[in-house]
């Protein structure tokens, strides 16, 4: 297990060309009208910003999983999607998870992020054991404490954008405020466009549409599978700079499944996958041996 101190800003290649997140003033101070939100609601001690916790459960780990296995199936036709994985994420910081297609990413993200149960093995949240939870706790607490972005956006066309943002929420029974409603779209550069549907939108616009109701409720993780796979190279570096901007302004943690080395650039930290084990765990490679490693593995 590893843990990265959190970026500071002044150490990252990458800034924010828009500057739509104010600057970052320290946890539980000014993130109340911020869908960025630093530690979380479970944490009995926030983790301080040089990545040090105060005694936190897991290493102040904000997610982490301890030998995780997922079989699909069962005898001679069972997939072993993954195949005790075991890796942690430091608050603050943006990991890129690659590999080859079919080494167990979109599964590794999905039980990490609560979305899948692994077949053995456990999943925490700050220091909550989440592979224990029942069903409904577990929605619960997904809904609170993790965000989700997909590659397809997973917007729904007959809706607004305002609609689509608090849709989890209305869905919970706790519709976020229409303030944080307006703030988490303003900080993905979409304020005013809440009566848009997404049809009179452009693919990024879309995906920031998902971005932002992903943070909504402040979600202690943000997930994020393939999330500019759909787009063209400029529009998703736009996002790309969006995610990185609330890892290094805010303190948001961000773990992030792409083919791309250089989307990868983005990242602190990259985990390769491979036949559904971790084969190498890079700190803030460049693109070029991100390439020469996914290469070497036929991915
Ligand atoms: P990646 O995201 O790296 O492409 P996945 O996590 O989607 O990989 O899949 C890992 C392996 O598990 C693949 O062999 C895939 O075919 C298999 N798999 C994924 N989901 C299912 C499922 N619902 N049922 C059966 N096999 C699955
Ligand atoms: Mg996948």
């Amino acid at each position: 297990m590893r843990l990265l101190r959190p970026v500071q800003a002044c150490d990252m290649p990458f800034s924010n060309p828009h500057g739509r997140f104010p600057a970052h003033d320290g946890p539980g101070t000014g993130a109340a009208a911020s869908p960025y939100r630093p530690g979380g609601a479970l944490d009995a001690t926030t983790p301080s910003r040089d990545g040090t916790a105060d005694a936190a459960p897991g290493d102040g780990a904000v997610a982490r999983c301890d030998d995780l296995h997922r079989r699909y199936g069962r005898g001679a036709n069972a997939v072993h999607a993954l195949r005790g994985v075991t890796v942690a994420f430091a608050p603050g910081t943006f990991t890129a998870v690659m590999g080859p297609s079919g080494s167990g990413k979109t599964t590794l993200l999905h039980c990490v992020a609560g979305m899948d149960r692994p077949t053995s093995g456990t999943v925490w949240w700050g220091p909550t054991e989440v592979s224990r939870l029942r069903e409904r706790r577990l929605a619960e607490l997904r809904r609170a404490e993790v965000g989700f972005v997909f590659q397809s956006f997973n917007l729904m066309p007959a809706m607004t954008v305002e609609q689509n943002v608090t849709l989890p929420g209305r869905l919970a029974g706790r519709p976020p405020e229409r303030t944080a409603v307006r703030e988490a779209l303003r900080q993905v550069g979409l304020g005013g466009r809440e009566r848009h549907r997404p049809g009179q939108l452009s693919g990024g616009q879309q995906q920031r549409v998902a971005i932002a109701r992903a943070l909504v409720s402040r979600p202690r993780v943000l997930f994020a599978d393939e999330p500019t796979g759909a787009l063209d190279r400029r529009t998703g570096m736009e996002i790309l700079s969006l995610l990185r901007a609330g890892v290094e302004e805010q303190g948001q943690t961000c773990v992030m499944v792409t083919h791309d080395p250089v989307a990868a650039g983005y990242a602190d930290r990259v985990v390769v996958l491979a036949d559904g084990v971790i084969v190498d765990d890079l700190d803030r490679p460049s693109a070029a041996a991100v390439s020469a490693r996914l290469s070497r593995l036929g991915g």
